[in-house]
């Protein structure tokens, strides 16, 4: 496969159209067989239900180029699992898992010409999303869905390093007790670009989100999980039903506990202690870790040992591990890396 002539090096996370996505509709009670379509566009009537009542759940991923010049993919099982859970939450047909895992293949190989080669630090970036598509006016779920996946190449993340950031304490919340704070959907982030576009005017870098019921215990951010590794080394990862089940965390956590015999604490965690922490992380798949530096409470800031030139050492140390198991470098848990070709 010959490569598009695409600069690598400065892509940024954008959209650029690739020669092909996958898009599989249901119909009268059932999954169609799906396929690879050219067609970018999607036509669908003025009233859809996910233009209506926001029927909409997505999922992110990316494929990436090894040293030995593979094209493989991140534990996208995961990815399986979560679009099914956050399906079922909004009263939507679940997308079959292992089906779900051969259109993850099928458009990843179609579009190889646009995976970035090894070494570019730049990935194809894999979006799976699906909502309801028939006409819906008075309150109910749709009848008819879409499930689509497309795939647009994106940059390193940290051009040049990973520089700490800061970030806030949002006045508003993320998601309710109970509500649909562990889902993978739309409407989470509708709900936050009001808070992001503010926490960015007052000069943060993201926002970190409390819980709605006692505002004394740390979320997670706007699109981050959050990691702290306190005075003794340990690895304490907050816990609550109402964050999104990260799979950057789960592996982070697991390579803790089995590569770097780290303890993990999975607790409740408090905003008041937080000041004793050494070191703090966001974790997702766009970043794997995004250090923080600093996280400011309504004018009281809370900084970190760490400081605002570089990674703190342990969280580091994760970021490097799971890096190395993802490129190849370093032996990877079973079924973690699928390789697509
Ligand atoms: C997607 C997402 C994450 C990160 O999850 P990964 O599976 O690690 O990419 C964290 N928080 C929210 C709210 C998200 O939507």
């Amino acid at each position: 496969m010959e490569k598009k002539n695409i600069d690598w090096a400065n892509l940024g996370f954008s959209y650029m159209e690739t020669d092909k996505r996958y898009v599989c509709n249901y119909k009268d009670g059932a999954w169609e067989e799906g396929g690879l379509t050219d067609d970018p566009m999607i036509t669908m009537s003025e009233c859809a239900g996910v233009l209506q009542y926001a029927q909409t759940v997505f999922e992110g991923l990316k494929a990436y180029t090894t040293e030995d010049g593979h094209i493989v993919c991140f534990r996208p099982d995961l990815n399986a699992d979560r679009l099914y859970d956050s399906a079922l939450r909004l009263e939507m047909p679940p997308f079959p898992k292992d089906k779900f895992i051969e259109a993850v293949k099928m458009v990843v190989k179609a579009n190889d010409a646009y995976v970035p080669p090894f070494g570019s630090g730049a990935t194809l970036y894999i979006r799976p999303y699906m909502f309801g598509s028939n006409p819906v006016i008075g309150v109910k779920p749709a009848d008819e869905y879409q499930f689509r996946i497309f795939t647009t190449p994106v940059g390193p993340y940290f051009k040049g390093g990973a520089k700490p950031i800061t970030i806030r304490v949002s006045d508003f919340d993320r998601a309710a007790p109970r509500g649909t704070g562990n889902i993978k959907a739309g409407l989470n982030y509708a709900m936050s670009l009001h808070a992001i576009v503010e926490a960015h005017k007052a000069g943060f870098d993201e926002n970190v989100y409390l819980d709605p019921a006692t505002r004394t215990k740390i979320e997670e951010t706007g699109g981050a999980n959050v990691l702290f590794v306190d005075a003794d080394g340990n690895l304490v990862v907050p816990k609550s039903d109402s964050i999104l089940p990260s799979i950057t965390r789960r592996s982070l956590v697991y390579v803790a506990q089995h590569y770097l015999g780290l303890n993990v604490e999975e607790r409740e965690v408090y905003l008041d202690e937080v000041e004793n922490f050494k070191e703090c992380g966001l974790c997702g798949t766009a970043a794997v870790i995004s250090p923080v530096g600093k996280i400011n409470d309504h004018g009281r800031e809370i900084c970190f040992a760490s400081g605002m030139e570089k990674m703190g050492p342990t969280i580091q140390k994760l970021y490097d591990t799971l890096t190395g198991i993802q490129m190849g470098r370093i032996e990877a848990p079973e079924g973690w890396i699928v390789t697509v070709e």
